[in-house]
């Protein structure tokens, strides 16, 4: 985490999470928007982004970003910036902070009271730029905590891409060429596009899925341990099969928990030792220090 310009740099779905823990915007958030930069795109990113801004690259644009919304449309955020959005996320998977939670965006005519605009940089029209991995994982944390921290539901009547909206403002629910103002955030976006059957049967189930890494116990600052309540196998794979056993640890035990492995039916922990075993509350119970 970095602060430069009044503008924020997160570098991990932890930090994004934890700075956004610590925000109390009074304004109404109910609505969440999807963009993509379309220029600058990665070219710019692994170009001129990194020939002028070096190591600083997301701050660095994030203030030329500012720089031209004051140009361009000078609408202050009533703290000192005028950039549009609330939030960029980065090809590299990391995040700045923008515009005040507490102003409203420009982001969607029509449809910016309310909002969160978010821009994912890049140009993610079909033929041009493939979004990363880190990217894709980032806009899905993003929008699936920002949903949660407001309550936001996260469909279509809350969270919406520009392209499904003309230039009056009126939403179309759906990306119609020419109609649409912008194919934004891309006709191939993540891979499956900016029309309303890839929000309904790709964005929204991803966000929806999304569980703030709950199996990434490296994100919790404390150690968690799980005392055995009865005397439970211990197992060489994360499965309740027989051939996996093989011991078994006594009611009392204390152990440590390296990662917690969802499945379908009973979770499972696996051990600092490398076994797994039940995640049952009817045999361990976990607890911090
Ligand atoms: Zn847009």
């Amino acid at each position: 985490m970095k602060t430069q310009n009044g503008f924020t740099l997160l570098e991990t779905e932890k930090e994004f999470k934890e700075w956004l823990d610590k925000q109390y915007p009074t304004r109404k958030i109910t609505r969440l928007q999807v963009h993509h930069m379309g220029l600058p795109d990665y070219s710019t990113w692994n170009n001129t982004d990194k020939r002028v801004y070096g190591d600083n690259r997301e701050l660095g644009r994030t203030k030329s970003l500012d720089s031209y919304g004051k140009a361009t449309w000078n609408s202050p955020d009533g703290h000192g910036h005028y950039i549009a959005q609330h939030f960029n996320i980065f090809p590299n998977g990391k995040i700045t902070t923008g515009r005040n939670l507490n102003s409203t965006p420009i982001g969607i005519a029509g449809w910016n009271t309310n909002a969160i605009c978010v821009e994912i940089y890049g140009n993610f029209d079909k033929g041009q730029d493939i979004m990363t991995k880190e990217q894709k994982k980032a806009v899905i944390f993003v929008y699936a905590l920002l949903a949660e921290k407001f309550g936001i539901p996260k469909t279509s009547t809350y969270i919406r891409p520009h392209a499904w909206f003309t230039s009056g403002g009126t939403c179309l629910w759906n990306y119609y060429p020419g109609k649409s103002r912008k194919s934004c955030p891309g006709t191939n976006f993540m891979g499956f596009g900016n029309t309303r059957k890839a929000f309904e049967n790709n964005f929204y189930p991803l966000l929806k899925a999304y569980k703030y890494e709950s199996n990434n116990l490296a994100n919790t600052d404390k150690t968690q341990y799980v005392r055995i309540l009865q005397d439970v196998n211990i197992r060489s794979a994360a499965d309740f099969t027989d051939a996996s056993v093989i011991g078994v640890v006594k009611k009392g035990g204390v152990y440590t928990v390296v990662e917690k492995i969802e499945r379908t039916g009973t979770d499972m922990y696996k051990l600092k030792s490398g076994v797994y075993i039940t995640a049952s509350p009817k045999y361990v119970e976990v607890f911090e220090k």
